[in-house]
């Protein structure tokens, strides 16, 4: 079985010693009295909950998957889940970057990212259950009728209540606008819902005492398309007035779908016949409304793919070490043994690093693009909002998407170092590598996202959110450009961001003529700006390595080497990129349909 030990040390290296995070934080009223020793106690018994008491469930919950008994609609999650839920809902853990308005803890959003990651490292099945009650828990925050936060987010935030968001349908799912649950208006304001959800995780499951189902459905007088849909709030059990449970509600699990990975998790095709919701948010604004719960769940699945990739290193690592196969090719390195351990080979280093600057990289962004967040909602200066909103929106699809296909990447790395073993079930390995690749799907898949960056979010806006991200890069290039022992790292950089804003240029001008440019080039587009922000933080990080090298803790002499490999082995992978994204959409759009 693999193991997992909770990435403490780098995670203090990163909120602490890179991002000063507590520094930020205090300028904001809300967070002025969180200081370091708060976040780092918090984290430490998150990450014991993470490795004690869900890591050991996650070969379970592959295994066994969950139950349907069709009779009664009811779903029996894994053995072991639901305890674990509610040691989880015991230890106040959903309730720590809610709202103390509603019983949550106020803490910031950083603190309860770097909780998800580790979760998610231990078994991202499971905490897809607390994750989207969080998602759900954003968006009645935001958008909800007093009466709806009356009613639900007390529960949400205790983690009594799960939540869930109900988009995908059997014909629609990248285009919300083909949806067709209906929603029928009634004499006390309430709506009466009639269609069929697919695919919803933590659709059904037997962990909490309600269900609350934030379902997309249309209004009779609807316009057609996406500007005609709504939300609604649709708990699995009717909730009365006064807070408590009443009769079963018209929404119910018809199948559970049998999948690659996220055993654990219940994948549920959900019927909805006559069931009773509220509305949320304005008649048609549904999907602004989900926008909320979207975007929390775009950096919600990055965090899997940063912990899965944290997971996946950690135990490669250590097999390398210990499994002795050939000799080095510059002699061998343990002649007491019969064989050298295969870390000493270049290429198993490789994948080891790959994953590792990943890892690191990623953890980086996370807290970078968090604290931005934090900043987004606690901020009383109307100013910093919109430069923080911007930033964060640039970022979403980033992290959604490069953080996922580079956890593919970097699991499938990982296996390969088991060599065969890592293909044998026993290992773990493959667990990984499977459960990895639905986060690459949902959400948006990420050529949605690729499109959501290139289209929307940077040419939409004639390139103001990138040039926002640009100036932190100039500033810090300027700022250390004079630093001999940085070259290696600024000057890389540097060249990047011209490259970047060169290449913008040219798919913007290109896609005036034929709009297929964008959708030609923004895949390989969004990775190159993964790997430009990449480089701007492991830059930053290489900083503070750089000046603490000589301390005798060898974290920073590590860091260093890992910033070292990043830059010389992954980043150059964007010379490749932008020659694809530069090649035009003309040798695929060009090619007779009839052909395929
Ligand atoms: C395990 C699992 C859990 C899920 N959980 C949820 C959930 O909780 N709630 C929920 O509502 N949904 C959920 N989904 C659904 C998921 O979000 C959708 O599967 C996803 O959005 C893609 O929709 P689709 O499967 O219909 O693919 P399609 O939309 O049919 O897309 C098929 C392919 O075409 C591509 N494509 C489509 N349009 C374009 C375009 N304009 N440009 C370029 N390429 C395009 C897509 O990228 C994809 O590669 C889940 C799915 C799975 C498998």
């Amino acid at each position: 079985m693999p193991s997992y030990t909770p990435p403490l040390r780098d995670m203090r290296f990163v909120l602490h010693e890179v991002l000063d995070v507590v520094a930020t934080l205090k300028r904001l009223p809300a967070h002025a009295d969180v200081d370091a020793d708060t976040i780092d106690a918090v984290l430490e018994e998150g990450g014991k909950f993470a490795s004690e008491v869900l890591a050991p469930l996650n070969a379970v919950g592959d295994e066994q998957g969950c139950t349907l008994d069709k009779a009664t609609h009811e779903v029996t999650s894994p053995k072991g889940f639901k305890e674990a839920y509610a040691k989880y809902v015991e230890g106040g853990w959903p309730a720590l970057s809610c709202d103390p308005a509603y019983g949550g803890q106020g803490l910031p959003h950083v603190v309860s990212q770097c909780l998800f990651e580790m979760l998610n490292s231990a078994n991202q099945a499971w905490t897809m259950y607390p994750g989207l009650s969080h998602g759900a828990y954003e968006c009645l925050h935001t958008h909800g009728t007093d009466v709806q936060k009356r009613l639900y987010l007390d529960k949400l935030t205790s983690g009594h209540w799960t939540g869930t968001m109900c988009l995908t349908e059997p014909q629609c799912g990248t285009d919300l606008g083909l949806l067709r649950t209906k929603a029928e208006p009634q004499a006390d304001g309430s709506y009466k819902l009639t269609g069929n959800k697919i695919f919803i995780s933590a659709g059904e499951h037997d962990m909490a005492e309600n269900i609350v189902h934030l379902v997309l459905a249309r209004l009779p007088d609807a316009p057609a398309g996406s500007k005609g849909i709504s939300l609604f709030a649709v708990p699995k059990w009717k909730v009365k007035t006064d807070g408590s449970l009443g009769e079963r509600n018209g929404i119910w699990c018809g199948g559970l779908e049998h999948k690659m990975g996220i055993h654990g998790n219940a994948t549920a095709q959900i019927v909805l016949e006559d069931a009773e919701g509220t509305l949320v948010g304005a008649p048609n604004k549904g999907l602004s409304a989900m926008f909320v719960m979207m975007n929390a769940a775009r950096l919600g699945v990055g965090m899997q793919s940063l912990g899965l990739t944290e997971v996946a290193y950690q135990n490669a690592a250590a097999y390398a070490k210990d499994r002795l196969q050939m000799r080095s090719l510059s002699g061998p390195k343990e002649p007491t043994k019969p064989a050298d351990p295969i870390i000493v080979h270049p290429d198993v280093r490789k994948m080891l690093l790959t994953a590792r600057a990943y890892a690191e990289g990623g953890r980086a962004l996370a807290v970078f693009t968090t604290l931005l967040l934090d900043r987004e909602v606690a901020t009383a200066d109307d100013a910093e909002r919109a430069e923080c909103a911007d930033l964060v929106a640039l970022l979403t699809p980033i992290v959604k998407a490069f953080f996922t296909d580079n956890a593919w990447i970097a699991t499938s790395h990982c296996l390969q170092v088991f060599g065969g073993h890592g293909y044998i079930r026993e290992w773990g390995m493959e667990q990984f590598v499977r459960d990895s690749r639905i986060n690459m799907i949902y959400e948006g898949t990420n050529t949605i996202q690729s499109l959501d960056l290139l289209g929307r979010k940077v040419l939409g806006d004639n390139g103001a959110k990138l040039k926002k991200f640009g100036k932190l890069i100039a500033d810090f290039v300027e700022a250390e450009g004079t630093d001999e022992a940085m070259q290696e790292f600024v000057n890389p950089l540097a060249e990047l961001g011209e490259k970047v804003t060169k290449l913008t240029t040219e798919i913007g001008l290109k896609a005036f003529k034929n709009p297929d440019e964008v959708g030609a080039a923004a895949v390989d587009y969004l990775r190159v700006c993964g790997h430009l922000v990449f480089a701007y933080l492991w830059a930053r990080m290489a900083k503070v390595a750089l000046a603490k090298q000589d301390s005798g803790d060898t974290f920073y002499v590590a860091k260093l080497a890992t910033a070292r490999f990043y830059f010389a082995k992954l980043l150059p992978e964007t010379a490749s990129l932008i020659r694809t994204a530069r090649a035009g959409s003309a040798t695929m759009m060009e090619f007779d349909a009839a052909l395929f």
